[in-house]
């Protein structure tokens, strides 16, 4: 018989990680087709679940539901992570769906990890003795033995934030994929840009960011284009050997130039 075990605070999560080892870490078991034989969750934990708004960053638990995040309201929230969160599934999921869940799901990446990224998000992942703190970028998958324990967020407010889901809207299939842009000017010059796909596999190129900003402003026709290429090459040398298809690959250049756009 399944069992899933519910544990009042974060050392009793460990407490019972410690003393047994089959039990699986999960949220709000809305992304699983099937339980795990035993597992445990982080839902409900307060010290898991927690949200605080810092003056440069949010710091959100794992626990926390999608729905508890958008309760911080629009204007408290980064654009990108604002329309993500919205347009995931519908209001009776988002209810039990968490952000450790959403970020944890092994293999195709849903739909909070694009804006995640873009935002540089930082992730702590704690066991029983050692706690390690790395940025989402370099995280493959939740290092052996660990547990999501806290997910800080940079607030990024630029002037050009877009958001938009490739694929079908609130549901994940292998077509599914976020794009975000943001873009940031200061006395007609590009100070800052930051440039995310997340679904089949991750792009995010800090050398090819890095290169454009003190691009000059307004882009020209010329400029988009020189920039297009840069990024289609990056983007193509990235997805060398990954399942994405024609359809979605051209989705994301349209995208991209759609974004560069708005800097004219
Ligand atoms: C009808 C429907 C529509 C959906 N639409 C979307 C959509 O549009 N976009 C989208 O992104 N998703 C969608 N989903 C999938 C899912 O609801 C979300 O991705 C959700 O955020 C997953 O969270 P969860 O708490 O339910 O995860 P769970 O199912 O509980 O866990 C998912 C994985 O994460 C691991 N995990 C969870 N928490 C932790 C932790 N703290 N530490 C380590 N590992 C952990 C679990 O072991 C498991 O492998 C949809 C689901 C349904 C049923």
């Amino acid at each position: 018989m399944k069992s899933i075990l519910f544990a009042k605070n974060i050392q009793e999560l460990f407490f019972q990680l410690k003393n047994n080892k089959e039990l699986t870490v999960v949220g709000g078991c809305t992304e699983l087709n099937e339980l795990p034989e035993k597992s445990i969750s982080v839902y409900g934990i307060p010290d898991l679940s927690r949200i605080t708004r810092h003056e440069r960053f949010l710091e959100i638990g794992p626990g926390a539901t999608l729905a508890q995040i958008l309760t911080i309201g629009q204007t408290h929230l980064p654009t990108v992570l604002h329309d993500a969160l919205l347009s995931i599934a519908n209001p009776i999921i988002r209810n039990m769906a968490t952000i450790g869940g959403n970020i944890c799901t092994e293999g195709h990446r849903h739909t909070l990890f694009a804006p995640l990224l873009a935002l540089d998000t930082k992730l702590e992942f704690r066991n029983q003795t050692e706690t390690r703190i790395e940025p989402l970028q370099s995280i493959k998958k939740v290092p052996e033995g660990f547990v999501l324990t806290d997910i800080r967020i940079p607030l990024l407010y630029p002037e050009v934030s877009i958001f938009r889901r490739i694929g079908p809207e609130h549901a994940i299939t292998q077509h599914s994929a976020s794009f975000v842009f943001l873009g940031d000017t200061e006395r007609n010059s590009l100070v800052d840009v930051k440039l995310a796909f997340a679904g089949p596999f991750v792009f995010r190129s800090k050398n090819l960011e890095n290169s454009l900003i003190g691009h000059r402003l307004p882009l020209t026709k010329k400029d988009i284009d020189e920039i297009q290429t840069m990024v289609e090459k990056e983007f193509d040398l990235a997805s060398t050997d990954q399942m994405i298809s024609d359809v979605v690959r051209q989705q994301f250049l349209n995208l991209t130039r759609y974004s560069f756009e708005q800097l004219t």
